[in-house]
């Protein structure tokens, strides 16, 4: 029997739950969000975006101190002593402000926030088989946005103590001497370069040729120059066969994946960063019919619902990045539409972004790309260490490249590497989605002096006419 009724369920509090179910309640529907976590936020909040980026920061920060770097700038200091205790507690007070930011919003838009796993049991009926509020409740429309869950490796299995997925190497509680990366994708370089900064020796294994698939390939190349510089090794083309943890720690038995040729890599910790799958797990799905993709995803149309009416999905368990950004651009659309509103993503203008230092900020198309696609294309490059604002706050490492439609000047893609690369490349963003040239950008006043002039002179140099090179 059902307990409440809603206009709308949300399963899932994260970033594509959360946001749907605010938005829904701004227009003007009675919402429940469930969420099986204690903490509303999801794997964002909880496990993933903020507590990496206070990692990350809070590392950035003790390297600085302690590479000696800022004696240059007349600044001294004596002795740097790392607390990973108190560094570790201030993350979790960073994550602990903003899951609770996210339970005030709840209330302060009437939502209804149940805690629990849910089961869907027929279209506009939910169950709650445990938690606090157990139960069936009802509704007109259900959302679904479960997200998504640490793959591993067949025969990896990780006990999240010396074989870690992101969960695990979030938390460790003591410095590891070596760490072991498998995967160089963003969530494994942004771990293993914070570890790396509070002087753990880093090994990362990648079985393709390069490091962050699917970005330009130059841009992954001087990243992967940089990050060797900063201390981490790389084993490409390699491999990982099979990891055996004991007492003492973990060993890798890796292959060079053209001659197969073996050997073992010792290590403290292995985190295991091979990619996500979308989380379904318990969902009802199978026994509803639900229509997946062959990679697991939830199949859904253009509104965002599934084969069967009244149920939808967004974020990460449905096509396309697995980004928190993406998600929340997905809820947004999909309740706007069941309000009878013009609901949409541009999922071409997604931006892409490792927050290490320095960032990687990549936009549209790659260089690659537009070569496999035969498109006719201009690129103007700009290096930091032309920048004034580079210059005066020693962030010279890195450079801008703007790829553009060779006849209509039409910006097609950006890709920065550059200390906030994350945040320059939103200027470009904007200008894409009004369908911007490079000429319009390079017309553009920009303040001085600034990183983002280096994005105006790059969009100069498209047509040869940057300034300051
Ligand atoms: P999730 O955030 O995974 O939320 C799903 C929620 O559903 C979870 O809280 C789960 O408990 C709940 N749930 C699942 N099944 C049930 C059920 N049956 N009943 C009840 N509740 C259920 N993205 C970025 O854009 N930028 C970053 O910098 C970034 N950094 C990351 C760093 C790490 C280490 C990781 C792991 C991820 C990172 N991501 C980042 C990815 C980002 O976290 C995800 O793309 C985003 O959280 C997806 O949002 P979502 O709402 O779809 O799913």
């Amino acid at each position: 029997m059902s307990e409440a009724s809603f206009d709308l369920i949300v399963i899932g509090g994260g970033p594509a739950g959360y946001v749907a179910a605010i938005r829904a309640s701004q227009l003007g529907m009675t919402v429940a969000c469930i969420d099986k976590r204690d903490t509303l936020g999801g794997t964002c909040l909880n496990v993933g975006c903020i507590p990496s980026k206070a990692l990350l920061n809070a590392s950035e920060k003790f390297a600085e101190a302690s590479s000696g770097a800022l004696e240059g700038l007349g600044v001294k200091i004596s002795s740097v002593k790392l607390d990973l205790d108190a560094m570790m507690e201030s993350k979790d007070n960073i994550v602990s402000g903003l899951t609770s930011g996210i339970a005030h919003l709840f209330k302060k838009n009437k939502i209804t926030r149940l805690t629990g796993s849910a089961t869907i049991t027929a279209p506009g009926t939910v169950e709650l088989t445990d938690g606090p509020d157990k139960g069936v409740f009802s509704a007109e429309r259900i959302l679904i946005a479960t997200g998504s869950v640490p793959t591993s490796l067949p025969g990896i299995e990780i006990d999240e103590k010396k074989i870690v997925s992101s969960t695990g190497a979030l938390a460790l509680e003591k410095l590891p001497k070596k760490l072991v990366v498998i995967g160089a994708g963003y969530i494994g370089l942004e771990m293993g370069t914070v570890w790396s900064r509070l002087g753990t020796e880093v090994e990362v294994v990648e079985y393709l040729p390069r490091i962050l698939p699917g970005m330009d390939l130059e841009v992954a190349n001087k990243f992967k120059a940089m990050l060797t510089k900063q201390g981490l090794k790389f084993h490409l083309g390699t491999a990982v066969k099979s990891a055996k943890s004991s007492r003492s720690g973990v060993t890798l038995t890796v292959a060079d994946a053209k001659t197969g040729e073996e050997q073992d890599i010792s290590c403290d910790i292995a985190l295991v960063s091979v990619g996500r799958k979308p989380n379904t797990d318990n969902l009802g799905l199978e026994a509803l019919g639900v229509e997946m993709t062959d990679r697991g995803q939830i199949a859904v149309d253009a509104d965002f619902e599934t084969n069967i009416e009244g149920i939808f999905a967004v974020g990460d368990v449905i096509p396309g990045p697995m980004l928190a950004h993406k998600a929340e651009e997905d809820a947004v659309a999909a309740v706007e539409i069941m309000a009878g509103q013009a609901g949409h993503v541009d999922y071409d203008l997604v931006p892409g972004i490792v927050y290490t230092a320095p960032e990687i900020a990549t936009l549209g198309v790659t260089e690659e790309m537009l070569k496999e696609a035969g498109t006719d294309y201009k690129k103007g490059v700009f290096p930091f260490l032309a920048n004034s604002r580079a210059k005066a706050t020693g962030h010279t490492e890195g450079f801008v490249k703007i790829l553009a439609d060779a006849k209509t000047d039409k910006v097609l893609g950006c890709h920065i590497i550059a200390h906030e690369a994350g945040t320059l490349i939103h200027e470009v963003a904007t200008a894409m989605a009004f369908g911007a040239s490079s000429e319009d950008i390079a017309r553009t006043c920009h303040g001085h002096p600034t990183m983002n002039e280096a994005v105006k002179e790059a969009a100069l140099a498209v047509d040869g006419r940057a300034i300051h090179i």
